[in-house]
């Protein structure tokens, strides 16, 4: 803290989770000495959003646009800088809290150059539990920093265990919303298109989290975010379609009590929990009126038509390095959606061919999880996946 204000910087500031997080501390500037934000391609956002918050420093990921960040900038007092190890010298910057929402496994690094410089890390980024939960969580371990959960389901659970003792978790139940195509047929999924697949009925997110959600790789992401986070066995995690997204997760105890956590879907309620964590604070979120709402609807979901719930319990019960390979194969399968070179369902089918044809490999079965490991064991799920795509065309 400097004069009671908290030091923040945010990662992925340009996003749907960064916006939403720079809405809330601009809401309150005061309180915050806002250090570094990170952004992708879209400069113009990032500049305004430095200079209003008054960051030190704003990076983008990416060096061509350095000109441009550092045109949008001129006269400001902002620092400019672009590039992975800008990114990586801007989570090394000292500060109370920082919120990981970079998309994809890019966000590892920062996250944990973040926690080993102490900082308190709000983890939007689930990609970085997937491909290295039990590095990063020792990370936090080893240097005495919180990791605070941003996803909602995972912010639901950490607010449902509050008081409680682990031993008596029976259960956790996560639940999806089942995304664009779920009261589709399941024969039309083949062809579901980009712009079908982009548009999603309850949450208002990025793209790629969206189309994941459609596809529910989203929550396979989020089963093992559960057991690398909370350190729940596979067969404790549960997911329950629920189709108003207002339940959003549920611990079971065992005494048969299920704790269940309500909200609107707006992420400005996990951010804001882990904001202000340990504290609870007004935040500007809609209020639910149950009675209007009336009915909550669960239903078990249909693996033919999310098989990414499958692969999900395959790789945990593969362990090592395979939640790398995962969400790597992921994230090209996906790559290769948006790029209009695969179908919808191609995606799952591509990423259980990786995962096979990489299956048995000992490096990886058996490999240490160190950071270089990770990356190349990421780097193996990418090249292979990108094979699977090419010899499918
Ligand atoms: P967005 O796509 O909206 O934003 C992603 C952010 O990361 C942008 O700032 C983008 O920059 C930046 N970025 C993209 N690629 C890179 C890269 N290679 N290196 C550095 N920065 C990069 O994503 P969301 O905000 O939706 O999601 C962020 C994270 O939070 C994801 O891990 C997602 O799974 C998770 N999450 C999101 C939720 C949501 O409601 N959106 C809910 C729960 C979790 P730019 O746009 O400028 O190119
Ligand atoms: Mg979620």
């Amino acid at each position: 803290m400097t004069n009671g204000q908290r030091r923040v910087s945010i990662f992925g500031a340009t996003g749907s989770i960064g916006q939403s997080t720079i809405d809330l501390i601009a809401r309150n500037p005061d309180a915050y000495d806002v250090v570094a934000l990170t952004g992708g391609h879209n400069v113009a956002q990032l500049a305004q959003d430095a200079i209003r918050l008054g960051a030190d420093v704003a990076v983008t990921a990416h060096d061509e646009h350095l000109p441009a960040l550092r045109d949008a900038l001129a006269g400001s007092g902002v620092e400019a800088a672009a590039g992975d190890t800008a990114i990586e010298d801007a989570a090394m910057r000292p500060v109370d809290w920082v919120m990981s929402a970079i998309v994809g496994a890019a966000g590892l690094l920062p996250g944990l150059r973040a926690l080993e410089g102490h900082a308190t890390l709000a983890l939007a980024n689930k990609e970085s539990l997937v491909t290295a939960g039990p590095l990063i969580m020792a990370t936090a371990q080893a240097h005495h920093a919180r990791i605070l959960p941003v996803d909602s389901e995972h912010s639901a659970v950490f607010q449902g265990l509050v008081g409680e003792d682990l031993a008596a978790v029976e259960r956790v139940i996560i639940t999806a919303s089942g995304g664009a195509f779920r009261d589709w047929p399941i024969e039309d999924l083949a062809s579901a298109t980009l712009d079908q697949a982009s548009a999603h009925p309850n949450w208002d997110m990025g793209q790629r989290i969206t189309i994941d959600s459609a596809s529910m790789f989203n929550k396979a992401l989020e089963v093992i975010e559960t057991k690398e986070f909370f350190g729940i066995e596979a067969n404790q995690i549960e997911v329950v379609i629920h189709p108003q997204s207002l339940v959003h997760a549920l611990v079971g105890f065992n005494d048969g009590a299920l704790m269940a956590h309500l909200g609107a879907p707006d992420m400005r309620h996990a951010i804001g929990y882990a904001l202000h964590w340990p504290d609870r604070r007004h935040l500007p979120v809609d209020r639910l009126d149950l009675a209007r709402i009336a009915t909550l609807e669960f239903r078990a979901p249909d693996e033919a038509r999310y098989p990414a719930l499958r692969l999900a319990r395959e790789v945990m019960a593969a362990g090592g390095l395979s939640g790398a390979i995962f969400n790597a194969a992921k994230e090209v399968a996906l790559d290769g959606f948006i790029a209009g070179r695969i179908g919808f369902m191609d995606m799952a089918h591509i990423v259980e061919e990786v995962l096979i044809r990489l299956d048995g490999d000992v490096s990886l079965a058996h490999g240490a999880m160190t950071l270089d490991n990770v990356r190349a064991a990421d780097q193996m799920g990418r090249n292979t996946a990108q094979q699977v795509i090419d010899t499918r065309r």
